[in-house]
């Protein structure tokens, strides 16, 4: 019976990863095709990162996949494929020059948003990454010091020296970085002391156990201060409500983002609520104006 069991066991995982490399295949060949001859497909939404009073002061850009009839597919399913079969360079760069883009677009109506655009270890380290980046920068005419990228702690631990020396680089145009879903990897304090970085995002995974994993509250906490000796500035990811972000903020976070605060959304919906934002500080400011 237990071998028979076991035989079973088998058969199920050998039918299932069958199915799981079929689909890999097909989203290869579907996301090559979308980004060779129907980037239409592709989307980026935005999701505000806010600040101590509730203001936004920037957002991450996230692709979006609409395929023609499996509907939409998670980053968290495509971008793996793509890092692995080198879809991740055209991806990429469409990513920039669009985010860039929609940056250049807020700057010229004078909504003055911080932008932050993931990078993946590939094409971070991918050679010609530095003269992409300047070369979208350039393009789109944007001002480099609102524009952050988010890498994460593997990119560090394959070249060091490579990635400061790169990291200086892009520096130089303005550009900032943070690592995302810090915590989850395994750099050390004396490698984080080394790069110019200047903010960590704690990752979601810990703010959704905040309150049933004791772990979770101190890794949160020793992260924070962390991010105080190394003068720089944290964010957490993944704020799913008004506990959480009470937490955070009595522990001394400086930034916000979640679902409690903003989903992600079509850039159309948040130069909605940039335009909202702006429009009250404009009162805000006229009021005091006939109070003086
Ligand atoms: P990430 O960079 O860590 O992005 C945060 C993810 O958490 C996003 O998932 C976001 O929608 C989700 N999120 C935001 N707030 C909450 C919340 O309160 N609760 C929960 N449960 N989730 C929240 P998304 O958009 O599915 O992206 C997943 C991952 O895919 C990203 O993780 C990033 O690693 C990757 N990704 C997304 N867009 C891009 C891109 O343009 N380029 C690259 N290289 N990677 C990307
Ligand atoms: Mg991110
Ligand atoms: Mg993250
Ligand atoms: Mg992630």
């Amino acid at each position: 019976k237990a071998k028979e069991d076991g035989r079973n066991l088998v058969q199920f995982f050998a039918a299932d990863m069958q199915k799981l490399a079929l689909r890999r295949m097909h989203i290869e060949e579907d996301l090559r095709h979308a980004l060779e001859s129907d980037p239409n497909q592709l989307e980026l939404h935005y999701q505000p990162q806010v600040n101590h009073n509730g203001e936004i002061f920037g957002a991450e850009a996230l692709i979006r996949w609409n395929h023609p009839t499996n509907g939409r597919i998670s980053p968290e399913e495509f971008i793996p494929v793509a890092e692995v079969t080198g879809l991740i360079h055209p991806l990429g760069k469409w990513v920039l020059s669009h985010g860039l883009q929609q940056l250049s677009v807020w700057q010229s109506k004078g909504l003055n948003t911080q932008l932050a655009i993931n990078i993946s270890p590939n094409q971070f380290l991918q050679e010609g990454f530095l003269e992409t980046v300047t070369e979208a920068v350039k393009t789109c005419g944007v001002n480099a010091e609102r524009f952050e990228l988010e890498i994460t702690e593997s990119v560090i631990m394959r070249d060091i020296d490579e990635v400061v020396e790169l990291m200086k680089e892009l520096k130089t145009l303005g550009i900032k970085f943070s690592i995302d879903d810090f915590g989850t990897g395994y750099s050390s304090l004396q490698y984080l002391t080394k790069l110019p970085i200047s903010k960590l995002k704690i990752d979601k995974s810990f703010i959704n156990d905040l309150f049933t994993d004791p772990n979770d509250a101190a890794i949160v906490n020793t992260i924070i201060a962390m991010t105080k000796h190394l003068g720089v500035a944290v964010i957490a990811e993944g704020v799913e409500t008004l506990e959480e972000a009470n937490f955070l903020f009595e522990n001394g976070c400086d930034a916000f983002q979640g679902y409690y605060y903003d989903r992600p959304m079509p850039a159309t919906d948040m130069e909605g609520r940039l335009l909202q934002q702006k429009a009250g500080f404009t009162a805000i400011e006229a009021d005091t104006g006939e109070a003086a």
